[in-house]
């Protein structure tokens, strides 16, 4: 790997925003991963935005595969928002156990549902800020369900394969997921903003992993200054 230099090594204390080259190189990158992970999309099981707003949020700190193995029997139990704002925290918790953060998920999925049937009908609002008001969303779910839901790009998903890799390939030198997503809806065009957290997270699960980045195999090595 050679990698031409990280936009932010050059401006470590300022926030300039990205030059012209920053975004052609951001640009060649996106293309070259999409070539390779054209298949990228959502990989938590829905049929419906009800559904994928609790999914998500059901998946945090735990993996999408694990929430797809829990969610058929709790969209089977509760259909509706308002079902689910009726649930009994303790049935709730045994069904999404196995997910993590057991307790604290069931408290923001029942008060989500009651929500969502008293506030807004019973239909998951299509607005950030509606989104931001519901529990336990934070802009990384209400940007999914924008993005997969609604096809409306407001931000980009910063989940932990993003975080890494756009720290990897230098498009920002942040921790924070709010400034992460700043950092990339300035260096993309936003018509790419949906499909660019997938393929991330698509090149996080397949080459790009946190412990053992598969660098020799990956199509942007050239462009990248590697793992750190
Ligand atoms: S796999 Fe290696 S070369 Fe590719 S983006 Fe990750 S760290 Fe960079």
């Amino acid at each position: 790997m050679t990698g031409s230099r990280p936009r932010n090594s050059q401006n470590q204390e300022s926030e300039a925003p990205p030059s012209p080259s920053d975004k052609r190189r951001a640009r060649t990158i996106l293309k070259k991963l999409r070539e390779v992970h054209s298949d990228a999309r959502c990989s938590l099981s829905h049929d419906n935005a009800f559904q994928l707003i609790v999914a998500t949020l059901l998946s945090a700190q735990c993996t999408d595969a694990r929430v797809n193995k829990v969610t058929p029997a709790l969209f089977k139990k509760y259909r509706t928002p308002g079902a689910l704002g009726r649930a009994v925290p303790e049935d709730l918790e045994g069904i999404i156990y196995s997910t993590g953060f057991y307790k604290a998920k069931a408290r923001n999925l029942i008060g989500l549902g009651r929500k969502l049937e008293e506030e807004f009908g019973g239909k998951v609002p299509e607005t950030m800020e509606n989104l931001l008001s519901l529990p336990g969303v934070a802009r990384k779910t209400a940007n999914v369900v924008l993005g997969v839901s609604f096809a409306k790009a407001e931000g980009v998903v910063v989940d932990t394969h993003v975080k890494r890799i756009a720290k990897r390939l230098g498009f920002t030198r942040h921790e924070a997921p709010q400034k992460i997503e700043k950092d990339l809806m300035a260096l993309f065009p936003k018509s790419t903003w949906i499909d660019l957290s997938h393929i991330l997270i698509y090149h996080g699960r397949r080459l790009c992993g946190a412990r053992k980045p598969m660098c020799d195999s990956c199509p942007v090595n050239k462009q990248c200054s590697g793992p750190g």
